[in-house]
């Protein structure tokens, strides 16, 4: 059978991997202790956090038939949020998600979506590839440490574009592109609180501030735990920022969050930051992926196309769908 590498277990490496596993023996490497990528998960007893993905939307039908058996089984649930958008302090707008599309969240954790789909699938964690080469007709994964971690025919790289350049082998003509599609970062703002704040909203997309975003996300559906608040600075401040103290960063952006709900956060009884490197990227063309079938070498990720959730999975679909033509 066809020996398949694929770097990264988030939404795009994991979709690939749940489409080829059927054809070729697929083996998913990926550098952390869990899967599931930026649809990330932080618990800090008694609370949790979803500090990466907030929720997602499911618009093609592929990706719509792709979560059925998620939805069917109730790790993903609709989360029906008080929804506001917030402009200099004032609430501008407000709906409630009940009334529109689905946005959809893991219950109870956005990370159970990563483990649902990584079932029956062989993911080695807690190995980050540090390069690939080429040995006759396969191909090397090497750790840090310079270690072989066998041969494959294929490999696929489903990590952020920057981090995939650092892999490639400058011999890969596909590499230049890859290197010029760039992503922002962003700092995540983690907040607990044993008594409940007075908040008229579940969600708020903010304008005119240095933070981005505020959900309470103990009002997801499933969540137990007291009250927990995730807060998201802006890309571009993040960006500017990338070198600031931790503690500097959460105490501005506390004072930020402070600022837009009109509430002192900075009392909260618990208080964690977390810093995305790689956090999104805007819209770009029609391209969904990378794929040198010469070089059996694929390229996928949310970054290809947007930093949605959608996109990786689309990103990882089409890329699997290339690399099966080839058989
Ligand atoms: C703060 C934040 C908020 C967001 N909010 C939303 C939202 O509300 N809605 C939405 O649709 N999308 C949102 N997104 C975007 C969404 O999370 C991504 O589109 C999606 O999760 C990307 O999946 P992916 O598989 O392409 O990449 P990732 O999830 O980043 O997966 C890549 C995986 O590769 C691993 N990896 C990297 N390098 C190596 C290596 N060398 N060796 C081994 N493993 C490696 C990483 O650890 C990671 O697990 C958000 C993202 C962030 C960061």
């Amino acid at each position: 059978m066809t020996k398949i590498a694929i770097i990264g277990a988030g939404m795009a490496g994991l979709t690939a991997a749940r489409f080829l596993k059927d054809y070729a023996e697929v083996t998913i490497f990926e550098k952390s202790g869990s899967v599931s990528g930026r649809m990330a998960t932080r618990r800090s007893d008694p609370y949790s956090f979803d500090h990466g993905t907030q929720f997602f939307g499911a618009k093609t039908n592929e990706f719509k038939t792709f979560i059925a058996p998620m939805i069917k089984s109730g790790i993903l649930k609709p989360w029906d949020a008080r929804f506001v958008e917030i402009e200099n302090t004032n609430i501008v707008q407000s709906r409630n998600w009940a009334d529109s599309y689905p946005h959809y969240v893991g219950e109870p954790t956005m990370n159970t979506v990563g483990k649902f789909l990584s079932k029956n699938l062989k993911v080695n964690l807690k190995i980050r590839i540090q390069s690939i080469k080429k040995v006759g007709e396969q191909w090397c994964l090497l750790t840090e440490n310079s270690e072989s971690l066998g041969f494959f025919d294929w490999v696929l790289l489903a990590i952020p574009g920057a981090q995939a350049a650092d892999i490639l082998p400058s011999s890969i003509p596909l590499r230049e592109n890859i290197s010029k599609i760039k992503m922002d970062g962003c700092f995540s703002v983690m907040l607990g609180f044993l008594e409940p704040l007075p908040i008229e909203f579940d969600a708020a997309l903010v304008r005119s501030s240095d933070i981005s975003w505020i959900s309470i996300n103990s009002s997801k559906p499933g969540r137990e735990g007291p009250f927990s608040m995730l807060a998201h600075s802006t890309n571009n401040w993040a960006v500017a920022n990338s070198n600031i103290e931790r503690g500097e960063a959460l105490n501005y952006l506390c004072s930020q969050i402070s600022q837009t709900i009109g509430h002192d956060v900075t009392k909260a009884d618990h208080k964690g930051i977390h810093q995305w490197m790689y956090a999104n990227t805007k819209k770009h063309g029609d391209l969904t992926h990378f794929i040198d079938q010469s070089k059996c070498i694929g390229v996928c990720g949310d970054w290809v196309i947007q930093g949605r959730v959608e996109s990786a999975f689309t990103s990882g679909f089409k890329l699997a769908q290339d690399v099966l033509g080839t058989f």
